[in-house]
């Protein structure tokens, strides 16, 4: 698809409703798990969306990109039928198409409607809460409690043994199967060091060492900020727990390697990272 923009670093206004938000500007609109698009696979406009009479419930100034606004709306009720001339589509795969400035830019969009629709009420006193002009907040309009955009954070692992040996595990609820690295969200009174080390413990039962940081990836499943680290393999046998990783095993990069993540996600950036090495 293309985008206006996309090579422009994306700008990330206070998320604001807007009541006359501009007609070319992108809409970011969920049904169901998936991303609505036009029938030329791009994201619907403003314009498109009044003129097929989409609702859309409190528009939010996401992100813009080269001039042109990124909105974020609620997500469209299921009992609402898409028009024919719009179609859906999966919203990974999606993402994995964008340039890194629109990929961004729809992440905020998603991941702030999550926030709205999940903050409709307070939940100090159950009075509605609304969007704050001052700072972008949600805030109730009975005590004054605030909610900002709210972020997850989790970890994502590379465990390498000598210079050609990585393992990966298959995770069990992964709709495709693949293997990749390990992740796992991290814990209340944890640090990322702490959720590494019981992750790997818990899921595949090894010991790690050498955590450095590779980097880190935003993730809107829901609104996780995904940091990535890799670490040597220090003590431990395989034991994949059965719950979360079915599989597990080390992979000898020098043959060929079983299904891995798609391009776009850090988890292959940083298999791709160890490729490279050899
Ligand atoms: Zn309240």
């Amino acid at each position: 698809m293309n985008l206006p923009g996309q090579d422009d670093t994306p700008l990330f206004p206070k998320p604001v409703t807007v009541a006359q938000p501009a007609a070319a500007g992108i809409v970011v609109l969920k049904h169901d798990c998936e991303v609505v698009m036009d029938a030329e696979g791009a994201l619907p406009t403003i314009a498109v969306c009044h003129a097929l009479g989409i609702p859309l419930r409190e528009i939010i100034l996401a992100a813009e990109i080269g001039g042109v606004p990124c909105y974020s709306v609620q997500q469209l009720p299921l009992e609402n039928a898409l028009p024919p001339t719009l179609q859906t589509t999966n919203l990974r795969a999606f993402l994995n198409r964008q340039t890194s400035a629109w990929r961004q830019a729809i992440i905020r969009a998603l991941e702030l409607a999550t926030w709205r629709n999940e903050h409709r009420f307070c939940g100090c006193c159950g009075a509605s809460m609304q969007l704050a002009s001052d700072d972008g907040s949600l805030r109730c309009m009975r005590c004054g409690f605030e909610s900002f955009p709210i972020l997850s954070p989790a970890i994502i692992v590379r465990i390498t043994r000598g210079e050609h040996e990585i393992l990966l595990g298959r995770n069990r609820t992964f709709t495709t199967p693949f293997f990749s690295n390990f992740a796992g969200f991290v814990e209340s009174g944890e640090t990322y060091e702490d959720a590494i080390r019981r992750e790997l413990r818990e899921e595949v039962g090894v010991e790690v060492t050498n955590i450095r940081y590779f980097g880190s990836q935003n993730w809107p499943f829901p609104h996780t900020l995904l940091a990535a680290f890799t670490a040597d393999f220090a003590s431990g046998k395989i034991h994949p727990d059965g719950e979360e990783i079915a599989e597990a095993a080390w992979f000898d990069v020098r043959k060929p390697l079983p299904p891995i993540p798609q391009p776009g996600s850090i988890s292959r950036r940083m298999i791709d990272d160890f490729l490279a090495r050899q």
